[in-house]
């Protein structure tokens, strides 16, 4: 790891400061993508601005028909919420899959969205709600806010203060996880909101994607039947170590299926 500056702002306010005073500063979440990185000085940030004290970046809202969660509230607090687990199940489903109990316990929203791995869980759920990422300048809608492999819609000294998930009338989440590490090698969130019936994949493809032949099938009939003979494209789906580009191709309708099963109950 190489020499870095460190601050720990006690505010938003300062943190945005910190983090525009330095061209190469770089935002520190719960670390465990960041630090690792930094380790194998594939990082190398000149300073490091660690949002661990900013404490009105952590928390769950009820906000009239959705629910805002800051961006510094971990995977771990996301799982055990009361609001989660009572308005949107599947996110709290989703966030008790990530990773192990160390993972979750520091990783954070914020952290993982702005990340944007491939395999993440979270972009997955705010595609498939149909979320916006709040900043300490705007609202992006997730459709426009993942845009490539470890790529966003950030700009240089923005960042993520939450995050508001649209309450759905059901949803589930189902990923079919890479042994060691928990990461989806395909993952599906499939949701039924006030604006329609969303599907996001991740870990498919180089970036999470929504498939607009299931939403269709589903807004007509909401059962995992309705997806018999969907198929989706294998020429933009990734092929690794883990499962090729045809495997992760079979996955999808099947993990959809049951993403769809566990929407209702089943
Ligand atoms: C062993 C292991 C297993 C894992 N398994 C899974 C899994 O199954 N599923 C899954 O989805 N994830 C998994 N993860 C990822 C993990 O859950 C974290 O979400 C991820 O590492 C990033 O979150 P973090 O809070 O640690 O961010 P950090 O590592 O601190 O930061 C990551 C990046 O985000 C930036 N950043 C952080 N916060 C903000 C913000 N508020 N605004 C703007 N930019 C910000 C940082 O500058 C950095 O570039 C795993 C990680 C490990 C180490």
């Amino acid at each position: 790891m190489y020499a870095f500056n460190y601050h720990k702002p006690a505010s938003l306010a300062d943190a945005v400061a910190k983090l525009a005073a330095a061209p190469d500063a770089k935002l520190l979440a719960g670390g465990q993508t960041l630090v690792a990185a930094m380790k194998l000085r594939l990082a190398a940030p000149s300073d490091l601005v660690d949002l661990g004290a900013v404490n009105e970046l952590r928390g769950v809202k009820v906000d009239g028909n959705s629910l805002v969660v800051g961006a510094m509230t971990t995977h771990a607090a996301v799982a055990a919420s009361t609001d989660v687990r009572g308005k949107i199940p599947a996110l709290a489903h989703l966030a008790e899959g990530i990773g192990d109990r160390m993972v979750r316990n520091a990783g954070t929203l914020g952290g993982s969205v702005a990340n944007n791995d491939p395999a993440a869980d979270y972009p997955a759920g705010l595609v498939g709600l149909g979320a916006t990422v709040i900043t300490q300048k705007r609202r992006i809608a997730a459709d426009d806010f993942f845009r490539g492999m470890y790529e966003t819609a950030l700009e240089p000294g923005e960042i993520i203060t939450g995050v508001s998930f649209p309450i759905p009338k059901r949803a589930g989440y189902v990923k079919f996880p890479n042994p060691a590490s928990r990461y989806a090698i395909v993952g599906v969130f499939v949701a039924e909101t006030g604006s329609g019936v969303r599907v996001a994949v991740t870990g498919a493809g180089p970036v999470v994607f929504r498939v607009p032949a299931m939403e269709k099938a589903l807004s007509a009939s909401f059962s995992a039947d309705a997806l018999k003979g969907i198929a989706v494209d294998v020429s933009s789906l990734n092929g690794d170590m883990h499962a090729s580009a045809e495997y992760r191709a079979h996955l999808v309708p099947v993990i959809a299926k049951r993403a769809v099963e566990q929407a209702l109950g089943r």
